[in-house]
Formats: C-alpha cells, structure tokens, sequence
C-alpha cells in the first residue's frame, strides 16, 4: 500500500478510481454523433473561435494541455492533475488527506491564507510554526513542532513565500521531507519562475511524501482562466483525482492554457519574466527611499513586501490614489504587498508615494500570429539592444533577421513554427508580416524619429536600402540571385520578404543589390535593411514631434 494510500480519508479510498486516462473523446471519432452527455447541440449566440464548443462538455483532464504541462514542468502525464487554479489543488488535498475533527495540517505564518482556509472548511486543524523575525524557515523549531504531531496530514510550504517572498532553500524542504515520512509535504510553487532556484517538481514525482503546487496565473498571465496543476508520484495523483470535480476545466481556460503554452509564445513569456524580475529589482531600492516605508523586502516573486510603520494608513492612502496594493492585518500586519506591474502602473505607485522616478520610455510591441500554416510569436523593443533570439525554423533566415535586429539596434525574439514540412515559404513570408507588425506597433504613431534611413555595401556585393517609415506601403526590389537556395532559404523569396515588410511596418523600402555571391549579396540586403531601420526609428529632436509636416505618418 502507498503511502498516499496510507494517509487517505476513508470516504476517498471507498470511492472508484477516477480512470485519468478514459477519455470518451478518444474513443470516438471527432464527427462522432454526441448524445451522451445531455449537452446543447447549438453553440452559443454569437460564439466565436474561443467559445465555439462551449456547448459541449471539456474532457476532465483535456489530454493535450495536460501533455503540454507535464513538459512544461518536466514531470510525466500521470504525475499531473490539471487544476481549477493552485487554489483547487489546496482543497482537493485537503479533501483527499484530512478527516473532520481528526487531521492536522500545520503552515508557516505569515503566509497564504487559502492552507488555513481550505482546512478549516473541511474541519481539519491548523497548526502554526510561524516563520522567524526575518520572515526565515526555523527548521529545529518547525521539526520540533510537527514531529509532536500524530495525524499531521500535510504540511504547507510556501516558496517564494506569500507575502514574505522568502525562497526555502532546497536542502531544507528535502530534510524536512526526509524527517516527516508520514506527513505529505505540500510544496506550492505558485512564483517559482520568478526566483533564481529551480522547481523540486521532478524531486515530487520520486518521493512518496512530497507533491508540489504550479499555477498558469502568475508567469503565464493566466490569473483570470484559473489553470493550475498538483504534481506528485501517480499513487497519490490517482486518489487526489478522486477528489475533483467532474468537469472542473472550463473549456474557455482550456484553450487559452493551451494556447499560452504554445512553443512559439515560450520565448515571449520567457522574456516577460525576465522583465518583471528585473523591474522587482529596479523599484526595490527606489521604495526603500520612501519616507514610509522600513524595509523592502524582494525575494523571488512577482511582488514587493514593503515594511512601514503603519501599513493601514499606508494601504489607505494609496486607494486614494488610485493604487491598490495588498494588507492583510492577521496575516502580515507590518506590511504591505505590492505587485511588480506595467511601466505605467509601477509608475504611479512610485507617483503616489512622492517619489519621483519614472520608468525608461521605451517603444516596445508584442504580438502572435496564428493561421493553420504558421503559429508565431514576435517581440520588439526599440530601446533596448538585447536580447535577440530568432528561431524560424529556417537558419539561414534566423540569421538574416538577426542581422536586421543587430544593425538595426533593437532587441527582437521572434519564433515560429511553421509548415516547413512543405516548404519554407509560409514560414518566411509569415515571419516577415509578424516583424513589420510589430515593429510598427512599436513605433506606434511614429513620434520623434528620424523616419528615413539609408545603408551600404559587403565584400564584393554592394546592398542600398532606402527607408521611408511613411506609413504608405511601397517596396522596390532590383537584383538576381543565381542560386535557388541557401539552404533551406529559397533566394526568390528576399523580394517578397522586402515587400512584406514594407506592406505590414507602413514603408517605402527600396532595395537594389549588386554582386556575386547569393549569400553576400542576400546578407546585404538584410544588414543595410538593419543599418537604414536604425537611422529610421531613431530618436531625435523632439519626442512629441511627428517628423511630416502632415502632423500624422
Ligand atoms: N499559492 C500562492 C502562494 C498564491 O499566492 C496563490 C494566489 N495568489 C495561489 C497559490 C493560487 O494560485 P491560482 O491562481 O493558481 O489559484
């Protein structure tokens, strides 16, 4: 018998298993006629792609998003339970674990309320080991503690912890594992993504006493979809399915889960990551200046904890600016939690709390484009020469918009996943109306910048790109290429790719080529298309100033 077994409720181990691999939709062909569940032949009034089958019931564990997650998070399929959020996790564990009036669970104060929360619905105790004055783990006292405990079912750790940020190191989760051999470990990793440690997913799935919490909600911005998973050894994934409700996945979060998790958006989420830890990292010790506020606390999540003396006056105040921040007084009365937000929202925290800094101004787009040829997903930042990272699919292309991203001096990730099965076309073509995109969307109404640009040779072969950021279309292409290819990169297509971009970034671009060498000569192309968008989206003179006389490009 397993532990998860073991330390089951009566009622969950009397009920029948919850087969996690039956799937009516994969005995059926998908024209199939559905008469089974009861459900609405007609799909709403008005649906769009989104709600398109919201009339039928979604599979309970949606086989696709469940194979995306367990990637996602390095573990197998049936060591993952898809959740309605980590919330739902908590209170299935609860569920499966805990007898009214008999189990314990114990959490570390202060921490999040929803273990506290979720026990006590169910009528199970709640045993505090508080964390130290610095907000740390003490391990001697917590082990002291939870070893006195008979029927201590699960024991919650929170790291990063909510709303301390504190990281537990991972030595100290294993000895606390290793010293509760008949208590299930609940590790919620909510924020990991935002700390520099990694996951102990994998660590979850070998042990017979650890399981792990991750959620969609906070590093794939999926809060509102409520997607979340419970990673553990199949023992215990099995009795906890037991716990769930039938259909517990809306068939709109479904989608969007699948659809955030697709691998040309990983780069982007990637970088927004990124993104959000180093704007926690550029606010901390400008809030720490603030005339309330004690001590900033910055640990591996996406939020601040700000100590001050009186956090309810603080917390008030800022709802009269406008900016809502999070206290809690029984959970954290020294302090209050604050979200690392956009550029403008962490602006008018720091505007409310009299501090005058602003964020960089930067012209930065994201955008994905998806068709049944392509899936791609494009990020530019004019103001910022890193990071660029191109993956088409296609090398030698990857390279050439490297090249454009270099001499152009901004900062591109852009991925596709394209049709190369038949050939690059779609892919390069598709990449090339994604970039003009963005890069337009980034130049938004094109205010402040020099709006032409012009560039030059390599080696033998001689490139002249001249860029007019207009907003009328018109592209220009005069050279041959002898070669068919370049590898996988068919030589017809740098015209078309010229004419994309012109079409979709709103420009005239003229390209003439000379030379001998296809792939100098195509290089060319590229780098001076760089050289020439460098000195078209540069900053000059006025930032408020549309460089036409007609007042609007
Ligand atoms: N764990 C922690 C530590 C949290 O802070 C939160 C939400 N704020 C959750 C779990 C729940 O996340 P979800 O949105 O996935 O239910």
């Amino acid at each position: 018998m397993s532990l998860a077994e073991r330390l089951a409720r009566p009622e969950i181990l009397a009920l029948p298993p919850f087969d996690l691999s039956a799937n009516a939709n994969a005995l059926f062909a998908r024209d199939a006629v559905r008469l089974d569940a009861n459900e609405n032949p007609y799909p709403p009034l008005g649906a769009d792609a989104l709600s398109a089958n919201v009339n039928r019931y979604p599979e309970p564990q949606p086989g696709h998003l469940v194979r995306a997650m367990a990637a996602l998070y390095g573990v197998g399929t049936e060591e993952l339970l898809v959740t309605r959020g980590a919330d739902d996790a908590i209170d299935v564990l609860v569920r499966t674990f805990c007898q009214p009036a008999i189990d314990a669970v114990s959490i570390c104060p202060p921490t999040f309320a929803a273990y506290a929360h979720f026990a006590l619905l169910q009528g199970a105790r709640v045993i505090e080991a508080p964390l130290s004055e610095g907000f740390e783990l003490d391990l001697d006292a917590l082990l002291a503690k939870l070893s006195e405990e008979s029927s201590l079912k699960l024991a919650f750790l929170c790291s990063p912890n909510n709303p301390t940020g504190n990281v537990i190191p991972r030595a100290d989760i294993l000895r606390i594992a290793d010293a509760l051999p008949e208590t299930i470990l609940v590790l919620d990793e909510a924020y990991v993504e935002f700390a520099d440690v990694e996951s102990l997913a994998a660590e979850a799935v070998r042990r017979p006493n650890l399981v792990v919490l991750r959620t969609l909600s906070k590093a794939f911005g999926l809060a509102g979809a409520r997607v979340g998973a419970l990673i553990g050894n199949r023992e215990l994934i099995a009795l906890a399915a037991r716990a769930m409700a039938p259909y517990p996945l809306p068939s709109l979060s479904i989608a969007a889960a699948s659809a955030a998790l697709s691998p040309a958006r990983r780069p982007l989420h990637a970088e927004r990551i990124a993104r959000i830890k180093a704007d926690r990292e550029r606010l901390a010790p400008l809030l720490a200046a603030a005339p309330d506020v004690e001590k900033v606390r910055s640990g591996g999540a996406n939020f601040l904890f700000l100590e001050v003396a009186d956090p309810a006056g603080l917390a008030d105040r800022l709802r009269s600016a406008g900016v809502r921040v999070r206290f809690r007084p029984n959970a954290a009365p020294g302090g209050v939690r604050v979200s690392i937000g956009t550029d403008a929202e962490n602006d008018a925290l720091l505007a409310a709390l009299g501090i005058s800094s602003k964020a960089p101004d930067r012209r930065r787009a994201e955008l994905v484009r998806e068709t049944k040829e392509t899936s791609i997903a494009v990020a530019v930042d004019l103001d910022a020469a890193a990071p660029r990272r191109v993956d088409t699919g296609v090398p030698f292309f990857d390279h050439m918009l490297d090249q454009v991203a270099a001499h152009g001096n901004f900062s591109l990730l852009l991925n596709c996943k394209g049709d190369l099965e038949i050939d690059a076309h779609h892919s390069l073509e598709d990449c090339a109306i994604a970039f003009g995109q963005a890069l337009s969307k980034a130049l938004a109404e094109r205010r402040g910048i020099g709006r032409f640009g012009f560039a030059l040779p390599m080696d033998e072969a001689e490139a002249q790109v001249l860029i007019d950021l207009s907003g009328r279309p018109y592209a220009q292409f005069e050279g041959d290429f002898t070669a068919s290819h370049i590898g996988a990169y068919p030589t017809e297509m740098t015209p078309h790719i010229f004419r994309s971009f012109a079409d979709t970034l709103g420009a005239a671009i003229h390209v003439r080529v000379t030379g001998e060498n296809d792939h100098h000569k195509t290089e060319a192309c590229f780098k001076a298309f760089g050289r020439a968008l460098r000195q078209a989206v540069a900053r000059e003179g006025d930032r408020e100033a549309v460089p036409s006389t007609k007042g609007v490009l």
